[in-house]
Parts: structure tokens; sequence; C-alpha cells
């Protein structure tokens, strides 16, 4: 089945310009050089009926934002890699593509992990709540983040990934892969990725850092994993967009916002 894969940010935690910085990457002209929070949106059209289908992976703080570059009207699932800020904190801005009156079909489905539902439930309480009065509360429910997650035709599987001292997940849907916030690839997590088209990794910068993987370390599970092209997300100021990729090896570059990639589910 035909769907297509959106990059609405490939931004590290603090984006691209970061705040206060004035490095040639924050000043850059380039719009590639232009970073929101990450986010991948998978759509696709249901063969039976013709309706397109939307999942997002991860609803970070620059949702509203990414959903109104995308005219995104419509959302059948969100899933979440895992809790930190930049991965959750837009799962407020859900609420008006939650509300009945504009979504058919009951409340948005949310797959998440033990771990990250209880630090949903904290944060948004008033969302989650039974004791919740908050009248414009968003209509979602949490599901849990099985091996397997079935959105309508399609079928997420879950990838457990190391990031820091944490254990989250990436997910495979079809030919694609999508792994963000990871410092290491368990070696049971690499036979969920073969016979990858696209696969995405993140790859914050040059030098190391305890929880995300560094540019050096992407490009090595990319030619592991031999995907016929590897995407490089989760992107810090430290890299050019140009100036990066013309060190990367064929098959291998640098994602940016709005990038869209076909893939097979
Ligand atoms: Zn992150
Ligand atoms: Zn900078």
């Amino acid at each position: 089945m035909d769907a297509r894969l959106t990059f609405l940010g490939s931004g590290t935690s603090m984006g691209v310009p970061t705040l206060g910085c004035d490095c040639p990457v924050c000043t850059s002209t380039d719009p590639r050089d232009r970073r929101l929070r990450p986010s991948v949106l998978v759509q696709w059209t249901a063969p039976n009926d013709g309706r397109n289908r939307t999942v997002i992976i991860d609803t970070g703080p620059d949702f509203r934002e990414q959903a109104l570059k995308t005219r995104l009207k419509h959302i059948d699932a969100v899933l979440y890699t895992h809790s930190h800020a930049d991965h959750i904190m837009g799962l407020d801005d859900l609420r008006p593509l939650s509300f009945a009156s504009i979504r058919a079909g009951g409340p948005i489905p949310l797959y998440a992990s033990p771990d990250t539902t209880a630090v949903l439930e904290r944060i948004f309480d008033y969302h989650f709540s039974p004791q919740s009065t908050y009248q414009t509360r968003a209509r979602v429910h949490i599901e849990p983040l099985a091996e397997r997650v079935p959105v309508h035709e399609a079928e997420f599987i879950c990838v457990p990934v190391r990031h820091g001292e944490m254990d989250i997940a990436g997910f495979r849907f079809g030919d694609a892969a999508y792994l963000t916030d990871v410092s290491e690839i368990p070696e049971s997590s690499f036979d969920l990725l073969q016979n990858l088209t696209t696969l995405v990794l993140p790859s914050l910068r040059h030098h190391p850092h305890p929880s995300h993987a560094t540019v050096k370390q992407a490009v090595r599970w990319a030619q592991r994993i031999g995907a016929r092209q590897t995407w490089l997300t989760h992107i810090a100021h430290e890299l050019g967009h140009e100036q990066t990729n013309r060190m990367l090896p064929p098959g291998i570059a640098l994602a940016y916002d709005g990038l869209e990639v076909a893939v097979n589910l």
C-alpha cells in the first residue's frame, strides 16, 4: 500500500535556531537549517473506502505550527516514542482535532509505554483524570503500546532502543522505520530492521552525548542496516545542512522539515 512519510520536525529538543545563539547554522538563510522539534506523519489512503489515514509519531512543542503547515485536519492515532518534553508537549493541541464535532469515530487513541503513560497522565492530568471537569479537554485515550500496533489497514511494529538510561520505542511500518533519540540499538532490534527501503536515524552532532548518537555512530548503524536511503533527524545546531550532507556517504543524508518520502506499508 502506497504511503507517505513527512518530516514535521528534524531538530533536537531546543530546535534550530537555538534561542540566544548566533552561530552560522542558527543564522543560516538555508530553510533546511530551520528545524522544529522532532516528529513525523505517516499518511495513506485506505484502498477499500478511499479515506485518508494519518498517524503521527510524537507531538512535540511545535505540533500546532507543524499541523498548520501541513494542513492537518484529521489524526487516526498518535504513537509516542518516549516522554521527554520535545516529544510530548504538543498533546494539548490535539484538542481541536479530537472534538466530536470535527472527528467522527470517537476519541483519538494515543499509544504509549507504561513509563510514557505515567508522565502523560501526570503532566496532562486535566485531560486524563476521571475527576477532571475541564470542559474542552482532549478527546483522547491512552492505549498500551504493544509489540504490534494495528491502525486501520496498517501495522506499526515497536522497535525497542536505548536512549541513555531509558528504554524507548522506535517504529517500523512496511518498508520504513523511524528511530529517534537513540544511544544504542539492541542486537534483537536489528532483526526488526531488515529489508528496509527507508530508514530514519537520529544524529545529534559530531561530538559525543550520553543519550544521543553522533553522526559517525548513525552512519555506522545505517551501513549495517543497509536501507536503500537513510535520513538523519533530531539534529542540533552544530550541523549545517549543506556542509554535513557533502561529507555523508551515498544513501545517507540529513532530513529537513517538510521532507516527504514515499513508503510502502
Ligand atoms: Zn528528543
Ligand atoms: Zn547555534
